[in-house]
């Protein structure tokens, strides 16, 4: 589900806005402040973001600006004067669209689409983009070595992360402790096949809603592990 933020000062049309973005499955969140809303855009992991130009605090000029120099997630611009847009244009701040008020929220919604969609196709071919694997509520972004659980950051340790990614890349594949053993410590690493066994104790811990019925990593009993899909 795609997570839009609504960065409005006048609460009425921020509503009007999350009332049909949600009717469209959108997840929306409403800032009527410029500077908290700034933070929540790049603190936060909007997929896009609709910004209004009149707030209180920081303008929406300026909040386009600091996302720009930071993500590149769409941002459309809303503005109750025609003049604004071209001032928006003019100023090259990036704004991936503009709206002037009042405007038909089902528009919106369209306009949010779309750019959803050119974007997720922009990030998708983009090779430095990072390699994810997501396996139901779980999420490992191997690029930057975190994992989370239902949108949830969990702590891993190197040996951890490897060992859970492991697993997630081989799925349906039984390996004995020593084959895990091997493959994520070093030959001569101190410890024994029972490292494997804390460490998936401490990883179900961190990813299992119940540790004595893990849904992601099951124990074979007498062979090993397998991560099930
Ligand atoms: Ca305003």
């Amino acid at each position: 589900m795609s997570k839009i933020l609504i960065i409005e000062d006048e609460q009425a049309i921020a509503e009007l806005e999350k009332d049909y973005l949600e009717l469209s499955d959108f997840e929306v969140t409403i800032e009527g402040d410029g500077e908290k809303g700034l933070k929540k855009a790049l603190e936060g992991d909007p997929d896009l973001v609709i910004l209004d130009l009149m707030l209180p605090s920081v303008d929406g000029f300026e909040i386009c600006k600091e996302i720009r120099k930071k993500k590149d997630i769409p941002v459309i611009m809303v503005s109750a004067k025609k003049d604004d847009i071209d001032k928006i244009r003019g100023l090259g701040l990036g704004a991936d669209d503009y709206m002037t008020k009042p405007f038909s929220p089902s528009e919106l919604v369209a306009r949010v689409k779309a750019h959803l969609a050119r974007y997720e196709r922009l990030v998708g071919s983009n090779p430095n983009a990072n390699e994810i694997i997501e396996i139901r509520g779980l999420k490992i972004d191997k690029t930057a070595r975190r994992v989370y659980i239902d949108g949830e950051e969990k702590v891993f340790t190197n040996k951890e992360f490897d060992l859970l990614t492991f697993l997630a890349q081989n799925p349906n594949h039984v390996f004995t402790k020593e084959e895990l053993f091997r493959k994520i410590w070093d030959m001569d690493s101190i410890g024994d096949i029972a490292t494997v066994t804390v460490h998936i104790k401490k990883i179900r811990e961190k990813i299992e809603f119940d540790t004595s019925n893990p849904q992601y990593i099951e124990t074979i009993w007498g062979v090993g592990y397998r991560f099930k899909i």
